[in-house]
């Protein structure tokens, strides 16, 4: 049984005090990051490193990503209590239960089996009720949406066009594209029918987005 307690409390704190000194404003995002113990999503031995400002192993080759990219991309969302959102990407489960704290209408979807198997227990254990998927997410959740939000947590080679498409009007997708290397941030908003706005913002390096408008395309 994970406890969180009153030193867990004021690591998060700390945290989230890190956050606004790096520009996060949003005070929803900030109240979401400090009520989620982030470290229930690591081992016990590495309590340490869950309230540090940096991204860690989750197995499988993958990460949980760094408080201050979850918070970043939170914010560029713009969310809302009432937004219906979709996540590429579950992973951990920790961005999930971050976007749970504002709206109850989340929807998440994980490529790899064990990974989605694991965040699925974790969703249940700790009584969260994100609707989970597992499978390629690079196209996104066509039957579910369209939907206000859409925030992608794995490097993209490019936008791929069905996203976009499955947002509602003035929705926004939240994505970091570039190579293998290094990604530049994105938000793109959807303006009209077939009309969109594009804003960059700052380097970051995710793992890569796998699947058909993944790095599996070959692009
Ligand atoms: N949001 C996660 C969290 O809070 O722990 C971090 C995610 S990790 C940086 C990126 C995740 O994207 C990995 O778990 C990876 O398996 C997943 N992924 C990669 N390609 C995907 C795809 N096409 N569809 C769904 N998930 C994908």
């Amino acid at each position: 049984m994970q406890t969180d307690l009153y030193r867990h409390k004021g690591m998060r704190r700390a945290l989230v005090k890190q956050l606004r000194e790096k520009g996060i404003r949003d005070e929803r995002v900030l109240a979401a990051i400090e009520a989620v113990p982030r470290h229930f999503f690591f081992e016990g031995a590495f309590l340490e490193q869950a309230y540090e400002d940096k991204a860690f192993p989750i197995g499988e080759g993958q990460t949980i990503s760094q408080p201050y990219t979850v918070a970043f991309q939170s914010e560029l969302l713009k969310l809302k209590p009432t937004d219906k959102v979709l996540e590429i990407g579950t992973g951990s489960g920790y961005q999930c239960s971050v976007l749970l704290q504002i709206t109850p209408h989340v929807y998440t979807i994980e490529y790899n089996r064990p990974l989605y198997e694991k965040a699925k227990r974790f969703f249940k254990a700790h009584h969260l009720h994100p609707h989970t998927f597992h499978g390629d997410g690079s196209e996104g959740l066509p039957g579910y949406g369209p939907y206000d939000k859409i925030i992608v947590t794995a490097g993209a080679p490019g936008i791929p066009k069905s996203l976009v498409k499955q947002l509602k009007p003035d929705g926004i997708l939240v994505i970091p594209v570039g190579d293998e290397k290094s990604q530049k941030m994105l938000r793109i908003t959807r303006t009209g029918e077939n009309d969109f706005t594009k804003e960059e913002f700052s380097n970051f390096k995710f793992v890569p987005l796998l699947g058909k408008s993944g790095w599996d395309a070959g692009v």
